[in-house]
């Protein structure tokens, strides 16, 4: 796919990076993995930390207290954010999500979004910039986040019922608040906005018809609320395969009330099957890495808050960029060892997922996604 070649010779940091493959490749835009997928979309964890602990995600006995979170100094700093966002739209990244742990709770994260916002494809465009969050703090942030360049977000939210809720967050955290950091997000203008519900089965299943019915009613078409199958991410959230509820069955309890119709995809590489109602009311999707893998065009990268470099959710280990970024090699050099990295990439855990294959560093932990971002 019309890759520049650089024999490794020329670069001494290979030693700097063991994991990089034995030859660096220029950004030219084109670049693919070993599957034929493009660099496409980047995740930028800002922060491992959250002040939720819902529990497949960061359960409370594991998080507790006594856990060591990242320290301030090796977090990568907005600069060194920026600067590895600009080699990564470089090599053909048109879509940045910031993630975290909860990203808001980065101090002066508007900042590190002007700063993301003013970057530009080699075409000239500006890129698709994003956020995940748990909205907790999204009523105070969200005209600030607008105003320094957000174009849309994402709002985790699991249940309406708000004694659901606060058990699904784990720190009595209300769902009121959340609800009226959606309405604000709504009212700045951070649209369309997404609302991603982890279904698991026999915790919250009996909320998916409430919460279709509320996004429904009360923000119509302007609001996707999208079903995620619960899954095995990470190494401590206690994950069973019963307690995965398969998304034809989340359509089909939908679909049950208020009939649906299949939808393309908006984008190569999207997460979500989409589905609109059939009498207007809007759009959901469902994201089924468990029972309806999507690895065949998956097109993301993730960065960890501390700059390292992971190409699938369900990575053992990731690629040191910082240590390039402090070591100080040059852009051209940074550069093309991401590139050599997606080259080499293969991961497609949710396709080989309970095979051998699926875990090449068997006994070796999976990242946690409070790291990586989902
Ligand atoms: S399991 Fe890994 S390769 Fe497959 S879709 Fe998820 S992140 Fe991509």
């Amino acid at each position: 796919m019309g890759e520049k070649i650089i024999p490794l010779a020329d670069h001494r940091y290979a030693a700097a990076v063991p994991t990089v493959p034995g030859r660096l490749v220029a950004p030219t835009g084109l670049l693919g993995d070993r599957l034929g997928r493009p660099l496409h979309d980047l995740r930028i964890s800002v922060t491992d930390r959250c002040n939720f602990r819902c529990s497949y995600c960061m359960p409370k006995e594991v998080f507790d207290k006594h856990y060591a979170f990242l320290p301030q100094t090796s977090l990568l700093s907005f600069e060194e954010i920026t600067r590895l966002a600009g080699l990564f739209v470089a090599h053909g990244v048109e879509k940045l999500r910031l993630t975290g742990g909860e990203p808001l709770l980065r101090k002066n994260l508007e900042a590190l979004i002007a700063m993301l916002a003013a970057l530009r494809t080699p075409g000239g465009r500006p890129l698709d910039l994003t956020l995940t969050t748990n909205g907790s703090l999204l009523q105070r942030k969200a005209q600030a986040l607008k105003d320094a360049g957000l174009q849309r977000i994402t709002v985790s939210l699991d249940a309406l019922d708000d004694t659901i809720f606060r058990r699904m967050n784990d720190v009595d955290f209300p769902v009121g608040e959340v609800l009226d950091g959606i309405e604000e997000a709504r009212r700045v203008g951070l649209g369309p906005i997404k609302v991603n519900m982890v279904v698991k089965r026999g915790t919250n299943d009996h909320e998916i018809l409430p919460m279709a019915r509320h996004f429904r009613e009360r923000f119509g078409g302007q609001v996707v609320l999208r079903f995620i199958e619960y899954m095995d991410v990470g190494a401590t959230n206690g994950w069973r395969m019963n307690e995965v509820l398969p998304s034809a069955e989340v359509v089909q309890r939908i679909a049950a009330e208020f009939p649906l119709e299949p939808l393309e995809a908006s984008a190569p590489g999207e997460t979500a099957q989409r589905w609109r109602y059939a009498d207007g009311g809007g759009e959901i999707g469902v994201i089924s890495s468990v029972t309806q893998a999507f690895c065949r065009d998956c097109n993301r990268a993730r960065l960890s808050t501390e700059g390292k470099l992971f190409l699938c959710l369900f990575a053992h280990h990731g690629h040191d960029l910082r240590a390039l970024l402090r070591g100080g090699y040059d852009d051209a050099q940074i550069a093309a060892a991401i590139g050599a990295v997606w080259q080499a990439r293969d991961d497609r855990y949710s396709e080989l997922r309970g095979q051998q294959a699926a875990d090449p560093g068997s006994g070796q932990r999976r990242v946690e996604m409070h790291y990586i971002g989902g």
